[in-house]
């Protein structure tokens, strides 16, 4: 049975389905790059804190410690390295729409970030290295691995809980007294690694991958070449013979390979050059809810290795 108030409904629905689609053409019209879905800050009485990866989030553990009503999710699962050339997969993009706020390295290590501001435009991002200088390399291009110095991991540490201050003013008191205690205890292994290591005269090494600059400035390190650029890329056999050469021309006695990467190079050039391989970590990749001390215990082992090391160097 038709009712007029079964035709009104019809023709409501096909007014509507006609006003979607309207706004379906000029929504494809006006805007291409339309976002998505847009970060709802809905107050659910949990601030949620999504950090990039390993060390962003091993800091931020520390500045978030004890604090109730704070969630703090890790977006990566573990890398062979760090994020470079990183693509953002699904389920990061459904952790972040759960995010109040998201804590990144910055610096171009995070290299997918237009597509997370295209998605949600609202998202608090906080930078960990933001107003940090920068170390080039010999191209001019800016170093992003500042975490791996402590003195880059103690600035990094006061600008995520500055941030986070500012974006949950609420707990600001909070991440300030959090970040206090753990610059502390990142300014003792720092002093401990000084009174180590300063003495040695020979500290000239061979690493792999560009992650060491800032931990060799601190530490007044001579890295005399760096081997692989990323994981996964194995120089040359050009490459690896002038490597090989340059090696015994200065009579590096110390190789620091990673553990995340290939050892193959590594192991080629002390078996030509009599120079031992070692393990120097620059804290890039761990587990995902890795315990709050994990960088300070990755640098205690750091320095385990280097006094080892450069004991036999000297
Ligand atoms: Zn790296």
């Amino acid at each position: 049975m038709i009712t007029n108030k079964n035709i009104r409904k019809e023709s409501k629905k096909r007014l509507t389905a006609l006003i979607l689609a309207i706004a379906g053409i000029f929504g494809i019209i006006t805007l291409a790059g339309c976002t998505a879905a847009k970060n709802k800050k809905i107050d659910d009485g949990t601030y949620t804190i999504v950090t990039s990866f390993y060390p962003i989030y091993v800091f931020t553990k520390n500045i978030t410690a004890d604090i109730p009503d704070v969630e703090l999710i890790n977006m990566t699962e573990p890398q062979t390295g760090c994020l470079h050339d990183y693509q953002l997969i699904p389920a990061d993009l459904k952790t972040l729409e759960k995010a109040d706020a998201f804590v990144i390295n910055g610096a171009g290590m995070e290299a997918f970030m237009d597509k997370v501001i295209k998605q949600q435009p609202d998202l608090d991002i906080i930078e960990a290295s933001k107003g940090i200088e920068l170390l080039k390399d010999d191209n001019g291009e800016e170093n992003p691995h500042v975490w791996v110095g402590i003195s880059g991991a103690i600035s990094e540490v006061k600008n995520i809980a500055e941030g986070l201050a500012a974006s949950d003013t609420k707990n600001a008191a909070a991440y300030r007294e959090n970040a206090d205690k753990y610059v502390k205890l990142l300014e003792q292994q720092r002093e401990k690694m000084h009174q180590q290591l300063d003495g040695f005269k020979n500290k000239d090494i061979v690493t792999f991958h560009e992650a060491f600059p800032y931990f060799a400035k601190e530490f007044g390190l001579n890295i005399v070449s760096v081997v692989e650029r990323e994981p996964g890329t194995e120089p040359s056999a050009g490459e690896l013979a002038e490597l090989i050469d340059k090696i015994r021309e200065t009579k590096v006695k110390v190789l620091f390979a990673e553990p995340q990467y290939s050892q193959k190079s590594a192991g080629s050039i002390a078996k030509e050059t009599g120079a031992k391989v070692y393990m120097l970590d620059p804290v890039a990749t761990g587990e995902r809810n890795a315990p709050a001390d994990s960088y300070i215990k990755a640098m205690d082992q750091n320095l385990k290795v280097l006094v080892e090391a450069f004991s036999q160097n000297q």
